[in-house]
């Protein structure tokens, strides 16, 4: 009954939902993109998620963070999530990891997963999380915002370009503005694209960037290419 409403599309099934069920996805994140991005996956049916994190919730976050609440100010975001999405569909497993993801960590975190979704907020933790990704051979979906603006692209190791190919090394950190609207309407289409990978339907953000300007509501699909001298890909065929 909990997922009548997906296993009502003939595309989907409950084929489709038993792959969901067996399936096993890695959030690294549980901040802007993650909050949409673990509930909406909790509430679709994969059977298990880790999710990884190392912040504590501020006052500051909850104006797009939307699963930690003015309750869990102070706690650690993994133990709120993990709190909240518990509380949704206790049917799913929660694997929560209270560690930054590091160049030492990310392979293992990637390892046992079937894919991999990118809902951090750093250049730099992107580039580790993509290496790791290449390295194992595993879908990315990548997501990111700021302002009123937001991407999406889906990363298959030696298939699409890597997130090397496309983004820069290093951004200098700062302190973002960001609509909390903005990073629902880009957790959500990283949710699509995941369970668009795991039952096959459709076609997935490959060679793609989506990019949504809130602004003027559009979106715009541009085709990427791999870089045939990344570092990171290359050697990939
Ligand atoms: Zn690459």
């Amino acid at each position: 009954m909990r997922y009548d409403r997906q296993i009502m599309l003939k595309k989907l099934g409950v084929e489709g939902q038993l792959k969901l069920l067996n399936s096993r996805v890695l959030v690294v994140g549980a901040g802007g993109l993650g909050s949409p991005v673990l509930f909406y996956l909790v509430a679709a049916g994969v059977g298990f998620i880790r999710i990884v994190d190392s912040d504590k919730v501020e006052l500051s976050n909850l104006n797009r963070q939307i699963l930690h609440w003015e309750t869990d100010l102070g706690k650690w975001k993994t133990a709120s999530a993990e709190e909240k999405l518990k509380s949704l569909n206790s049917k799913v497993e929660i694997d929560a990891v209270n560690k930054p993801l590091t160049r030492d960590n990310a392979r293992s975190l990637v390892k046992d997963v079937d894919l991999v979704i990118d809902a951090l907020d750093t250049v730099e933790a992107r580039q580790i999380l993509n290496e790791a990704c290449v390295a194992e051979g595993k879908p990315l979906i990548h997501g990111a915002i700021e302002e009123l603006y937001g991407q999406v692209t889906t990363v298959i190791p030696g298939e699409t370009p890597c997130l090397r190919c496309i983004l820069p090394l290093s951004v200098k950190r700062r302190r973002f503005p960001v609509v909390g609207a903005v990073a629902g309407v880009i957790g959500s289409i990283q949710v699509l694209e995941a369970i668009k990978l795991i039952t096959g339907i459709g076609e997935p953000l490959k060679s793609r960037l989506l990019l949504f300007d809130a602004e003027y509501a559009r979106f715009d699909l541009i085709k990427i290419s791999r870089n045939p001298n990344c570092p990171v890909c290359s050697s990939l065929r």
